[in-house]
């Protein structure tokens, strides 16, 4: 690639884009980095105003055959938001919730809002968006839905994918459109219209038509499967769903613009159980037997988690709490009432006790407590990344996705190949360990 004209891309940006271009060296080193260990300077930033300025950029960017790349909150894990490309930065400037249909329940956003800042918005109607990544209050839906996040509530409410109604995309050259599931006449009416879009929706079609069974057969059934492209969701039984293939696309396909999220009712209660176990895969392993009892939340942290966070004195009174064990299963139960979220819980712990799981048990019905042990399991990385005393280390495996019922066999091997070849890590996991209550699109549950 020949390198960019970077001067005169500036003077065109600051003419024609309604928002801040930054090119000087201080910028482009502060954006270099995420939350990852890669960094790559960039050519430039720009913080548009709006999402008409973000098109504004791309079309600038295209005439000087510029590369772009947008970042919300920046915290990826993988070197998502470091490129040597024009850096869209959402999160200053587009931050709007634009509309709500409570009846509906959906939202439309602009890219840069913040998921607690959202849901705070939302907080009068009820509703929320469901997914809920660790980095919830910093994290942009931009963000979530260029990596199809999930966390904690995934359970529940699963991934980004599952709570899209449409998006509202822009093309590098310049095709923009809405897009979502495609009923067969809707397809028609695009392809009469004949344009950019026409010709890409008909491309897919074919991509569709092409590979639609080795798609089937080959996608491993797994409820947290975030990496590639969502190609399944373009086949027939998902309504040709555009904008579930965009999901995860990590700003390589598409520029988002806009989005309109399927939002959930807010649960009025919860109890929250912790279940102790000596040793992570054993924990792992009475995952399967867990899930039938439908939590919405379960999350699991090792000892060495624990360690790491006595030692920075994070969360004291949360770890007090927790019972014996070296390892810790947090599954959390919703209901209309405290009296339906605990009798849920109960009968799971009844069921445990009877199996070959049995845990020792911490039981949680007060909301703050609840709230300071969750954050035993939010702090995870960072309390592991800089421990006083101990090297510093660097993330590198993140977010395996196993199917529920070879957790355990998954973590006894991960294990023996950490101590083959001397590496430590700690294990905070969870996520869409089994099933989600609504889509049920790439569901493997148990
Ligand atoms: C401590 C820690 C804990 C984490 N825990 C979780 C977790 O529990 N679950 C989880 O899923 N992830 C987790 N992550 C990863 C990350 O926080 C989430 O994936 C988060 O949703 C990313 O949001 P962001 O706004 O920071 O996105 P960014 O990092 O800014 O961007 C993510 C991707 O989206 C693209 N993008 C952003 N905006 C747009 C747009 N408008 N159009 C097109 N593409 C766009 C970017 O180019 C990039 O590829 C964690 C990270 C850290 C550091």
């Amino acid at each position: 690639m020949s390198p960019v004209d970077a001067d005169g891309l500036a003077r065109s940006l600051r003419e024609r884009v309604d928002g801040d271009v930054r090119f000087d060296a201080g910028s482009r080193g502060a954006y270099s980095t995420d939350a990852s260990n890669f960094r790559q300077v960039p050519i430039g930033v720009v913080l548009p105003r709006t999402p008409d300025a973000a098109a504004d950029v791309i079309a600038v960017a295209r005439e000087y055959d510029a590369p772009v790349l947008s970042r919300g909150g920046g915290t990826s894990l993988a070197g998502q938001c470091t490129n040597t490309t024009v850096v869209i930065d959402w999160s200053k400037y587009c931050t709007e919730l634009e509309s709500v249909d409570t009846d509906a329940r959906t939202c439309v956003v602009q890219p840069g809002i913040v998921l607690d800042e959202l849901n705070a918005q939302l907080a009068d109607t009820g509703l929320r968006f469901g997914p809920e990544p660790a980095t919830h209050a910093n994290c942009t839906i931009g963000g979530m839905i260029g990596n199809n996040s999930c966390g904690a509530t995934a359970q529940r409410t699963g991934k980004v994918v599952d709570n899209i109604g449409r998006l509202e995309v822009l093309l590098y050259d310049g095709t923009r459109f809405w897009c979502g599931e495609t009923s067969d006449e809707q397809y028609a009416e695009i392809e009469r219209r004949g344009d950019l879009r026409a010709a890409l929706y008909r491309q897919l079609r074919g991509l569709r038509d092409t590979y639609a069974d080795r798609i089937r057969e080959r996608y491993p059934d797994v409820p947290r499967r975030v990496s590639g492209y969502n190609l399944d969701s373009l086949l027939p039984e998902h309504d040709f769903d555009v904008a579930g293939l965009l999901v995860g696309s990590e700003s390589t396909l598409v520029t988002v613009l806009r989005a309109e999220l399927e939002l959930v009712p807010v649960l009025e209660s919860r109890s929250l159980v912790v279940l102790g176990y000596p040793s992570i895969d054993r924990a792992a392993d009475a995952v399967p037997a867990i899930l039938p009892h439908e939590p919405i939340a379960l999350e699991g942290v090792d000892a060495k988690l624990i360690r790491d966070e006595e030692i920075k004195h994070l969360n004291p009174e949360a770890l007090a709490e927790l019972p014996r064990g070296n390892a810790f299963l947090m599954v959390q139960f919703g209901g209309a009432d405290t009296e339906e979220a605990d009798e849920r819980a109960k009968r799971m712990l009844d069921a445990m006790h009877e199996s070959d799981h049995e845990p020792t048990v911490a039981f949680l019905d007060d909301p703050a407590g609840e709230d300071e042990l969750w954050q035993v399991r939010e702090a995870g990385l960072g309390a592991t990344a800089h421990v006083p005393s101990h090297r510093d280390t660097f993330e590198g495996w993140e977010d395996s996705a196993v199917a529920p019922d070879r957790l355990g066999d998954y973590l006894r091997r991960l294990s023996a190949l950490y101590e083959e070849f001397g590496y430590a890590s700690a294990g905070a996991s969870g996520g869409a360990a089994g099933r989600r209550e609504r889509r049920h699109r790439y569901s493997s549950s148990p």
